[in-house]
């Protein structure tokens, strides 16, 4: 773990909401049970359980979106979401969120994005302690046209001179269908826009075929793939961003050992170690680098080779990913 501190590390798949700190989902749950918008006492047991399934993660997802629901809340969450991965030597996140509307207090998507940027504003970026680039997610319960106006938004604010690289699509994987979103993800792609989707994290056959069929630049999780799937996977080299804590503690895998993050390592596929969701999942990034390695039984230098990997998985511009290699170059690793 020493080691996997001092690393440098990019984080590719970490969403915004989920990676709160748990000392303020509670303070913004104890504001919000006072005029009843959540149950306090469900939040806290849901907060300690150490697993919960997948649906019961959601659960938790939806009693969040409950307690975020204004900009002041959503700039602060990113600000401390920002500094908490800037203090384990995060030096580039792309940061997903689901931009959303919130008529009750003037919240439009645009707007919520607004709110997100202004979390920008933190030490670590003013001294390029961390880059922080943003990945717009499209929540599984939305609409084809909400879904495309996420994508005009992508778009639009990239135009604008946002650090917006990519497109996501998440949410409940037992909701929504693949034909609902697959418009806004090929408008997206028609855009330029790089695609890191969710994929496998339930069974359902057809819709991995049409993922990985639509090839996109990442893939989330790939948990439950058969093995028609499994070998179309390998022959795209389509990369994996790799959740350990997050599959176990959801009961989508078993354990780390079984994980099959293992098969794709040994394969030489491109995968990349990312935490999902610290705060629901109560891990850090240097951890899930420390699971891996101790079940890959790695090295120090594979462990860097690993980390250092990551920067050509990244949506990070070309000139981003020179100084990305920079700081990996000149970090101290050989004195950890
Ligand atoms: P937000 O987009 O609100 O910043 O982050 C929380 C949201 O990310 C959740 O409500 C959910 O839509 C999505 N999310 C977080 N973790 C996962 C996951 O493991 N799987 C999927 N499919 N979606 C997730």
């Amino acid at each position: 773990l020493p080691l996997c501190r001092v690393l440098p590390k990019l984080e590719l798949h970490a969403h915004l909401n989920g990676s709160i700190r748990s000392s303020t989902l509670l303070e913004l749950a104890a504001e919000h049970s006072q005029n009843g918008a959540v149950s306090y006492p469900e939040l806290v047991s849901i907060i300690e359980k150490e697993k919960r399934s997948l649906p019961e993660t959601f659960k938790l997802f939806g009693l969040i979106r409950l307690v975020t629901t204004n900009h002041q809340v959503v700039t602060r969450i990113t600000r401390e979401v920002i500094e908490d991965f800037a203090a384990e030597n995060i030096i580039y996140v792309e940061l997903r969120t689901t931009p959303k509307n919130n008529p009750a207090v003037g919240m439009t998507k645009r707007s919520y994005m607004e709110a997100v940027m202004a979390g920008f504003n933190t030490d670590s970026i003013a001294f390029n302690r961390i880059y922080v680039r943003l990945i717009l997610s499209i929540d599984r319960r939305e609409t084809t046209e909400a879904a495309i106006e996420t994508v005009r938004l992508a778009f639009d604010m990239r135009q604008e001179g946002c650090e917006i690289v990519g497109i996501d699509l998440s949410g409940d994987p037992a909701i929504g269908e693949w034909k609902t979103f697959l418009p806004a993800l090929t408008l997206a792609r028609e855009m330029g826009l790089p695609l890191a989707l969710h994929c496998g994290e339930v069974h359902n056959p057809e819709e991995v075929k049409s993922i990985l069929d639509f090839h996109p630049e990442r893939l989330g999780h790939v948990c439950c793939l058969d093995d028609l799937e499994w070998q179309a996977l390998l022959a795209s080299k389509i990369p994996v961003e790799v959740c350990l804590t997050s599959n176990v503690a959801t009961l989508t895998v078993p354990c780390v050992a079984d994980h099959h993050f293992v098969e794709l390592y040994k394969a030489k596929h491109p995968i990349v170690i990312c935490t999902d969701d610290p705060g629901i999942f109560c891990t850090t990034l240097s951890r899930e680098y420390a699971l891996a390695a101790s079940c890959l039984d790695l090295v120090s230098e594979e462990v860097v080779k690993l980390a250092k990997e990551a920067i050509n998985l990244s949506f990070a511009e070309p000139q981003l990913k020179q100084t990305l290699h920079q700081l990996f170059d000149f970090s101290h690793l050989k004195q950890a």
